[in-house]
């Protein structure tokens, strides 16, 4: 087996053991980004010498007789948008071009903690806004398994890295399907957990009672020891949780008899590729003959789902981005007096994407639009709540598509943000909701591109993600072709 085909917990394992040299599994990982960088652009930042660095340490600690920690010399790419000490931190935006962290998120610093090597940081749409990466500043990602198609996104640096070999594992993050879209769209595992359970500290807000970081690995395997280490209570972080259910690795159940599947029927409805449904049935029928049992039933919200996403993100994203002003941090274009710098400052620093969502959020939290827009959509915001407690007292999990599409072509997407908007329509319920969901491929399209399946379980629920993930890569063979 080569190098760069065991997951991050095999390597992790070997070099624990000694078999394989930190150092030797990293340079593989640079031999592969030599070959692939150039044309895919996950990367924003490569830390070769700290990225040797550390495995040079692990070395030495091993050598020493020391246990190490449970990511031990696993290469990890982390998305832009969380803090890095002394590494360039950008959100793919000009505005933050020049900004230097000095602090790690703390889910970087867990990271770090389990002896994880941080490779650099990943491309993304400026601020985590949109779904195919091509709003980032610094240029777009391809999608690896097609350089004219789109990586997905907002996380497409991230999981593009993890599909090419150009890491072992990787760090998104998921406002509103960031993780899950570009896992599904580049054929790996993409994780959003449950709201909270990872510490938001470092993470640069764009909705913050949405944004949430997960893995993007190759496997469910990985994404339960990614999760076990990101994971923390932090007093840093008023809305982390303290969970003591987050060994996830030890006893992932492998099967799924009598496990109750629910099917949300508005999950076939207008603009779901054929081919893409044919897939999810498939799973669907996979499983049923492992002793599941399936139901379709309808969750009588969908059609409400994106407006009350693209409202709450908007109104939030609109106070969150206010810090840049030019004078704390970042770029700064000086004019003649306050007002003047800061118009300037941020006509210069934010791209057409940002502008609209901080414009149509304004709009929506001003007076005498609160009440008609933001308060109307928390109201049905609840209503969807309500919509899935009810479902998960009948089922254990919900099966559905990830996105309604394959991965886009460049260059198409930005022509019409609203239909952008609306491809988002399987992901976001489980922002607004809290709920942990996972993308997990499934199925080649007839494109060659890869469709992926999403598992939404209720709070807390990881496990049963974990459980129905597994049984499904049993089924399926293995993880990416
Ligand atoms: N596509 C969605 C948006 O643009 C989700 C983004 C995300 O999860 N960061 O808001």
């Amino acid at each position: 087996m080569k190098i760069l085909d065991l997951t991050a917990v095999e390597l992790a394992e070997r070099i624990r053991r000694g078999e394989i040299d930190a150092m030797e599994s990293l340079e593989a990982v640079f031999d592969r980004i030599s070959e692939r960088e150039e044309q895919l652009h996950c990367y924003l930042v490569l830390d070769r010498e700290g990225a040797r660095a550390k495995a040079r340490e692990l070395q030495k600690r091993r050598s020493a007789g020391e246990v190490l920690g449970p990511l031990a010399g696993v290469p990890v790419a982390v998305k832009d948008n969380l803090c890095t000490k002394g590494m360039g931190t950008t959100c793919g935006s000009r505005i933050l071009e020049n900004y230097i962290p000095p602090y790690d998120a703390t889910a970087v610093r867990n990271l770090r903690n389990a002896d994880a090597i941080i490779l650099g940081k990943t491309n993304l749409d400026e601020f985590g806004m949109g779904n195919t990466t091509e709003s980032s500043y610094f240029g777009l990602t391809r999608n690896p398994w097609n350089e004219e198609r789109s990586a997905g996104g907002s996380s497409g640096g991230s999981a593009a890295a993890v599909a090419s070999g150009e890491c072992y594992a990787a760090i998104g993050t998921d406002t509103g399907g960031s993780v899950r879209q570009p896992a599904s769209h580049c054929g790996v595992v993409g994780l959003k957990p449950t709201y909270g359970t990872v510490s938001r500290n470092g993470l640069i807000a764009y909705c913050s009672s949405m944004d949430q970081a997960g893995p993007i690995t190759k496997d469910v395997r990985d994404s339960a020891a990614l999760l076990s280490v990101i994971a923390s209570r932090d007093p840093k972080d008023a809305t982390s949780l303290q969970r003591d259910d987050l060994s996830f690795l030890e006893n992932i159940p492998q099967d799924v008899e009598g496990l109750r599947i629910g099917i949300p029927a508005d999950d076939s409805g207008k603009g779901l590729d054929p081919e893409i449904r044919e897939a999810i049935w498939s799973v669907a029928t996979a499983l049923k003959e492992r002793g599941a049992v399936l139901e379709e039933f309808d969750l009588g919200i969908m059609k409400y789902v994106v407006p009350a996403y693209y409202t709450i993100a908007c109104g939030e994203a609109s106070s969150n981005l206010e810090r840049y002003d030019g004078m704390k941090y970042g770029l700064r274009v000086s004019a003649e007096g306050l007002q003047e710098t800061y118009r300037k400052t941020r006509t210069a620093g934010f791209g057409a994407e940002v502008r609209r969502r901080i414009l149509l959020g304004t709009f929506a939290l001003s007076e005498g639009y609160y009440d008609e827009y933001y308060m109307t959509a928390m109201k049905v915001r609840r209503l969807i709540r309500d919509a899935y407690d009810k479902a998960f007292l009948k089922y254990d999990v919900l099966l559905g598509p990830t996105s309604p599409q394959i991965a886009p072509k460049l260059g198409e997407s930005g022509m019409d943000p609203l239909a952008s908007y609306l491809a988002d329509v399987y992901t976001v319920p489980a922002n607004l909701t809290g709920m942990p969901a996972m993308s997990l491929p499934c199925a080649m399209h007839s494109t060659g591109l890869p469709i992926g399946v999403q598992l939404t379980a209720a709070l807390f629920q990881e496990k049963t993600l974990f459980q129905v993930g597994a049984v499904w890569e049993q089924i399926r063979g293995k993880r990416y072709e």
